[in-house]
């Protein structure tokens, strides 16, 4: 054999760089299941069944096309590890050289460098296609910068692809519609709510679900809703239907929460997006022509797009800028265990319980909810950042390690110190209230910061500012917060302090 070509998981894209001049004479591809890639986390079943109902539906299109493939089935193998199936793989079809596209992870690139290494075979990594910045691209902008925004990144990338641009300016005289967006609902709530495709499980995917619901039983989640879409076809499907039936309202209520509300009108097209079912730029170029002939106001599609062009490719830059460091950053030092009904969303909290409610049944919540809910907690009660990780890495259908490390580590945990984000994200109860309806029917009193019946956000927000008073008053951006601490006299900070240690201490 020529050449073997490995395509992960994460890379079902037809237009894969790694097929890129493959000659179905001398040369074989290779896809693997390997249960490690389930077990190194505590992965969330709909996550499992999601990648491995995509990767088997993917097969079956490399088959139609008549190129030779090794596929090869989770099965009882003794080597669970991808590296070890592929080791194998490569002793059997001794090709000259490994082809791969660039992985999602860094761990994977390093194991995949190994094995070629150990098997003496040359390997060769293709840039991906995929996204619209490259990671040398990024690394070229970064250098030499102090700090690293989206903002200023965002803006290039509209410039340079070109996206709602007219005579060199941004598309109504503005970048940033943020002001229009992100309003919370009325008492009334959200009104009715728009539904999103549901895409029933075929023969593939009911195969997958009873193999996953029998060997990862054990593992959190639940299968009974599963409706993602796992081939090209319905991801295009649920693009339309988002353009379509969200868009127009999404900017609106992108930060929105409500009770038995888990979708609202955001897009639900990040896990297409990972695993490459779709392709960004056709993504985007779907959003404009929507707003270009009315159909969605521009403030909502500024704010779409800033989330594909600016943030998704943005994330991705910092994660291999920052890699393998960033999954050591702890800039605070928090070394408290995550709690185990982030598990099971046992908590009287009815923010966390919703929050993580809907993330068991769906694999699923929304941005705000998993760093303004699920996130600040985390940071509030000093949690440590690698526990952290692997619960997100873990519960999310749409989890990348090169998506939700970054997002984290960096933005929801701080735990790198500000690389990306001017100040943590930190907030009160308060914060929750103004964007929900949550706290009408919770157990404790979004009005207190201290005693039994306080708002454990409430507590832990002024706690985490009496640990923090003295670097949050280094930074412009939370002097007024140090401020705000510095003026509780004595008998304030020791009841918000043993308010607080109660709390924590039943974290267990
Ligand atoms: C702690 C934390 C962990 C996260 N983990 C992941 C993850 O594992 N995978 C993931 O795709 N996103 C992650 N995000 C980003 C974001 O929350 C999700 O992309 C989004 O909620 C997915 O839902 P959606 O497809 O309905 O997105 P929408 O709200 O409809 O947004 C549209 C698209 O923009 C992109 N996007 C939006 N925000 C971000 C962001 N901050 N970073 C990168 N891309 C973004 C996504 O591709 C998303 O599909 C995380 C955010 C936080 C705070
Ligand atoms: S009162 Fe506090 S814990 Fe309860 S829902 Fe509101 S913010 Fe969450």
């Amino acid at each position: 054999m020529r050449n073997l070509i490995l395509i992960l998981g994460d890379q079902l894209d037809s237009d894969n760089p790694a097929l890129t001049g493959s000659d179905s004479t001398s040369d074989g591809i290779v896809m693997i299941e390997a249960a490690g890639e389930s077990t190194h986390v505590w992965n969330h079943q709909a996550r499992i069944v999601l990648f491995l109902s995509a990767m088997r539906h993917y097969a079956e299109t490399l088959r139609s096309r008549d190129l030779p493939l090794h596929y090869l089935a989770l099965d009882d193998a003794a080597e669970t590890t991808l590296a070890a199936r592929l080791r194998g793989v490569i002793a059997q079809c001794r090709p000259e050289k490994l082809i791969v596209c660039e992985p999602g992870e860094y761990r994977l690139q390093q194991d995949i460098e190994q094995v070629c290494r150990e098997s003496a075979i040359a390997l060769e990594v293709r840039g991906d296609s995929h996204f619209l910045c490259s990671r040398e691209a990024f690394a070229a902008w970064a250098k030499d910068r102090r700090e690293l925004r989206m903002e200023f990144f965002y803006r290039e990338m509209r410039r340079r692809q070109d996206v709602m641009m007219e005579d060199g300016q941004p598309a109504g005289g503005r970048w940033n519609f943020d002001t229009d967006n992100r309003a919370g609902f009325t008492k009334t709530g959200p009104g009715p709510l728009p539904r999103p495709p549901q895409f029933a499980p075929d023969a593939i995917t009911r195969d997958v679900i009873a193999l996953v619901s029998g060997r990862f039983s054990q593992h959190p989640g639940e299968l009974d809703d599963f409706h993602w879409p796992v081939t090209r076809a319905d991801a295009l499907r649920a693009l339309d239907d988002f353009v379509e039936h969200r868009l127009p309202r999404f900017g609106q209520h992108q930060d929105a929460m409500w009770t038995g509300m888990p979708f609202g009108w955001h897009s639900l097209l990040a896990a297409a997006l990972n695993l490459k079912l779709l392709n960004p730029r056709e993504v985007i170029a779907a959003a404009v022509a929507a707003w270009r002939k009315g159909h969605a106001p521009l403030a909502a599609t500024e704010g779409f797009i800033r989330q594909i062009l600016g943030w998704r490719e943005f994330i991705r830059g910092v994660y291999w800028l920052d890699m393998p460091g960033l999954l050591e950053a702890n800039h605070f030092g928090h070394d408290r265990a995550l709690p185990a009904w982030y598990w099971t969303g046992d908590t009287q909290m009815t923010c966390m319980r919703e929050a993580i409610g809907q993330t068991l049944k769906h694999g699923y919540a929304h941005h705000i909810q998993r760093l303004m809910v699920t996130g600040n907690f985390a940071l509030l009660a000093g949690i440590k950042p690698q526990a952290v990780h692997e619960w997100y890495l873990a519960v999310y259908v749409d989890a990348v390690e090169w998506v939700e490390l970054p997002n984290t580590a960096g933005m929801a945990l701080y735990a790198n110190g500000g690389r990306f984000t001017s100040k943590p994200y930190i907030a009160s109860g308060a914060y929750i209230k103004r964007m929900s309806n949550y706290c009408s029917s919770c157990s404790y009193d979004v009005k207190l910061k201290t005693g039994a019946k306080a708002c454990p956000f409430n507590t832990l927000y002024w706690y985490f500012l009496d640990r923090h008073e003295q670097q949050l008053a280094r930074n412009p951006r939370t002097v007024l917060m140090a401020r705000n601490v510095s003026r509780l006299s004595t008998a304030e900070r020791d009841a918000i302090r043993a308010s607080a240690r109660n709390i924590l201490e039943t974290l267990g």
